[in-house]
């Protein structure tokens, strides 16, 4: 199959596609995603085959218009509508119990259904002239670094999808916050964009920490891992690198002395943790592609979503270092 990357204003070519039940890579706020009709289980199957995503992982499914939630879930909780005031259109997941109208295969079999609204204008335009919720996880192969341009979704995709629209960079960088909230407690599943604080004035918010079986590979312990040995220290001025080898530096805003290394990458020069997220995975992919023999990220001061890009850390490193925090 051949891979066609088209422009945003040629979007009605992605529409034509998801109508006929095939997947398509569609720019969001977060990262690209991979979409189709989160109601066709043959087109989503198509997109666990081209990410070789194993059927135990749930998708998130993207609303044309708040409308359709009530036909894809049941919304019982007033904390979950206060939300969605809030945060929708926008970088927010919630999970709710789901309509039979959803197939298994889009969520795994669970009772659940992780439901998102996108304000990105290319997604959003696309969604919105299907009329039809999309099922749309990250871009990338499975467990891999995610996408946040075009170009990565073709590095990582080409010949497995018929189509690629390229919106540009993507703003926030990481993947939506996924919550469920039940009562006043509001439970994050994923750390991202909206931040704990952003959800406080809401209700009580608590991470979860049920067993990752249960339908969050962002909470697998192995996740968005780069090839290159990746690991993570607190603070790269307590970093004794070891002589002779090839190291890359990802590192928060400053790097001190850099010269025992081979490649730096500075996530934010102004120290902006919005700016590092958005440029994170980017970063990331890069050093990847520098042929190192190790890579040193170094953690970012944990509030925020500075708190959202060190779970990812802890996560990528997880393969290298089996006593990380993952
Ligand atoms: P991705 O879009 O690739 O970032 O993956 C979707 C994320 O949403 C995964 O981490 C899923 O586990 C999570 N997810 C989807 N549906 C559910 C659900 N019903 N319950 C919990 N997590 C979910
Ligand atoms: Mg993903």
């Amino acid at each position: 199959m051949k891979t066609e990357v088209v422009s945003a204003q040629e979007c009605a070519k992605a529409i034509k596609l998801l109508r006929d039940g095939e997947v398509v890579a569609l720019p969001t706020e977060t990262v690209y995603g991979l979409a189709a009709d989160a109601l066709n289980p043959d087109a989503v199957a198509k997109i666990f085959e081209a990410k070789e995503r194993p059927r135990f992982d749930p998708l998130i499914v993207h609303l044309p218009n708040r409308e359709a939630l009530d036909e894809i879930a049941t919304v019982e909780s007033r904390l979950a509508r206060e939300l969605m005031e809030k945060f929708w259109p926008g970088p927010l997941t919630i999970i709710f119990s789901k309509r039979e109208i959803v197939p298994d295969i889009v969520t795994a079999g669970l009772e659940t259904v992780a439901v998102r609204m996108s304000a990105h204008l290319t997604f959003h335009e696309v969604v919105r002239k299907l009329n039809r919720p999309l099922a749309a996880p990250s871009a990338n192969q499975f467990g891999r670094i995610s996408p946040t341009t075009a170009q990565h979704v073709f590095d990582e995709l080409n010949g497995r999808i018929p189509l690629i629209v390229d919106g540009g960079a993507t703003e926030h960088g990481i993947e939506s916050t996924i919550v469920q909230v039940a009562n006043r407690v509001i439970a994050v599943w994923r750390r991202g964009p909206i931040t704990d604080e952003m959800l406080r004035p809401f209700g009580e918010v608590r991470e979860q920490t049920s067993p990752v079986t249960v339908g969050a590979p962002g909470q697998l312990p192995t996740h968005y891992a780069p090839r290159t040995k990746l690991i993570v220290v607190e603070s790269l001025r307590e970093f004794s690198p070891p002589s002779g080898k090839g190291i890359g530096v990802l590192c928060f805003s400053s790097v001190g002395d850099a010269t025992p290394f081979a490649v730096v990458r500075q996530l934010s020069e102004r120290g902006d943790p919005r700016q590092a997220a958005a440029n994170f995975f980017r970063m990331l992919r890069e050093l990847d592609r520098e042929d190192l023999d190790l890579i040193v990220a170094e953690r970012l001061p944990e509030e925020g979503i500075g708190a959202a890009i060190n779970d990812r850390l802890a996560r990528a490193s997880a393969r290298f270092d089996p006593s990380s925090r993952a």
